[in-house]
């Protein structure tokens, strides 16, 4: 049975509210394309509405501001609780709306139990120094919320998302504007009506369902809105920067996916590698920006490495994302289909060799069969830009040397892996890549309690870990004359 819809509507100022245009747009069910419910759309007004209520609720003398720190604590723990007791929903919510299947839903919604804890109980330990200034002066340095953040988020993991940017924003005492994604906005909803119910004073929270070009674009050029964090695609990533640059300098953290690549060495344990490999640019349908989407295999295992890739492609099961043998579901929607099956065939076109997979699957949804292409060069398209699909590219080396030049020869820099058993070209490669996560003989394994974010044009800043919440801080220096005697 589908799970029930709750919310619809727009989070502002405390009430769920229509549009002021009065529009509404869809969202749909990527099983199968149909309608789920309609949303209330918001844009310019509603921004300019939600805004002014982030700021009030910021005000020094608000509710918010003059809370105690650990009071905070105690008001998200309270959430995570509320999403621990609802977390059966919120999976199928998830999965209903986003097409990540069910096993995946419940890994996701059970490790956000972990960050948001974490997360949370950072918001009593936000401290300064005292400086040993020369002269005769006290100096201390106050860490303070940088005020009305706007959280633009995507849809391919809308849950982890909303727990990672609003809980580190509102740890840090700041209040927020969620736009959460077109296609993904009934999880965002259903969690801002848990953080109300976990005692969330008026306004620091209000969430606005639009489009990028319309809310999108109000929320980042807004004079009173302090700071965006964002994640998406590298292209809006630089609109955002630019918009912050535009009036107010906004603070901005940016987290702009990736072409990462994973390298497989001839010491690798291959019984390791081909599972991991698959796992790094399988799950979630290749929906996650930290996927492996660039293979590359040594020329002394090449052969037999493809074999097995091509024999554990084939067990992956795509299907309904309901059904709990599914291991793959489908695409978000028909124009990352479309977007997917069009570098496939520029794969194909460019000469790259496809030895499984490589088409859609029936006419309703959006499922594209998991598709391995060997023999791909640098230069092809495949190669270079982000698929964000179930499309595994195999690329060939000969040394560790090589491999490091042509693993950084791209304008991403997110995630990079290797598999070998010998620990010199482990710390060789996780030195020399360039890339904010590398991981050795294992793949995707992110924390909360570590820092994740990209080099070069994969991002700004970074979340999770211990100091997630100063992306959301201002430091002030206060200084003060000390009388010379006593
Ligand atoms: P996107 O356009 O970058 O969307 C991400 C978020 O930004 C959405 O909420 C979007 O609104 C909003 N947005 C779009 N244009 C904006 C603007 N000018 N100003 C402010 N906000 C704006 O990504 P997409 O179109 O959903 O997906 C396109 C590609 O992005 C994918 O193929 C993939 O390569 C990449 N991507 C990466 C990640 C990641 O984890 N790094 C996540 C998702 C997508 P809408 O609701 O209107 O889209
Ligand atoms: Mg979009």
């Amino acid at each position: 049975m589908a799970p029930q819809i709750k919310y619809t509507k727009l989070f502002i100022d405390n009430e769920w509210v229509d549009s002021q245009s009065g529009k509404t747009f869809d969202t749909y069910n990527p099983h199968d394309g149909s309608v789920i419910a309609s949303v209330a759309e918001g844009d310019k007004a509603d921004i300019d509405l939600a805004v002014a209520a982030a700021k009030r609720a910021f005000h020094r003398n608000s509710e918010w501001r003059l809370m105690d720190a650990s009071q905070r604590v105690r008001i998200l723990t309270k959430f995570a609780d509320l999403v621990k007791r609802d977390s059966e929903y919120i999976a199928e919510l998830e999965s209903y709306n986003n097409g990540m299947v069910m096993n995946l839903a419940h890994r996701f919604i059970g490790s956000c139990d972990n960050s948001i804890r974490y997360i949370a109980s950072l918001a009593d330990k936000i401290q300064g120094s005292t400086i040993p200034v020369d002269g005769d002066l006290f100096s201390y340095t106050l860490k303070q919320p940088v005020g009305v953040c706007g959280l633009i988020l995507p849809w391919n993991v809308p849950v982890l998302m909303f727990a990672s940017k609003v809980i580190t924003a509102l740890a840090a005492g700041c209040t927020v504007v969620v736009k959460p994604a077109e296609q993904t906005p009934l999880t965002a909803l259903y969690l801002t009506a848990l953080l109300v119910e976990a005692g969330l004073p008026k306004g620091v929270i209000n969430v606005v369902n639009g489009y990028g070009e319309t809310a999108g674009v109000a929320l980042t050029h807004h004079p009173d809105v302090a700071k965006i964090s964002f994640t998406g695609s590298h292209e809006v990533g630089k609109l955002i920067q630019q918009a912050a640059g535009a009036n107010n300098l906004k603070r901005v953290t940016l987290e702009l996916g990736g072409k990462s690549p994973l390298v497989i060495m001839d010491d690798a344990d291959l019984n390791q590698a081909v599972p991991f490999a698959a796992f790094g640019v399988f799950t979630h349908q290749g929906q996650i920006c930290i996927a492996a989407s660039r293979l590359y295999v040594h020329s002394k295992i090449y052969d037999k490495f493809i074999a097995a890739a091509i024999e554990y492609a084939k067990t992956i099961k795509v299907g309904d994302p309901k059904d709990p043998k599914s291991t793959q579901g489908p695409q978000i929607d028909k124009s990352m289909l479309e977007k997917v099956m069009g570098y496939i065939e520029k794969g194909k076109q460019e000469g790259a060799k496809l030895v499984t997979g490589g088409k859609r699957i029936g006419n309703t949804g959006y499922y594209i069969e998991p598709t391995i292409f060997v023999d791909v060069k640098d230069d092809m398209t495949i190669a270079k830009e982000e698929i964000f699909g179930p499309v595994q590219n195999i690329l060939k080396f000969d040394t560790l040397e090589e491999v490091i030049d042509r693993a950084n020869a791209t304008d991403f820099g997110l995630a990079a892996g290797i598999f070998t058993s010998n620990v010199e070209n482990a710390l060789q490669f996780s030195k020399h890549v360039e890339a904010g996560v590398v991981w050795v003989n294992t793949y995707l394994a992110t924390s909360v309690h570590a820092p994740f974010g990209g080099f070069k044009g994969s991002g700004l800043g970074r979340e999770n870990g211990f100091d997630c919440v100063n992306a959301y801080l201002e430091v002030k220096t206060v200084t003060m004359a000390l009388p010379k005697k006593c």
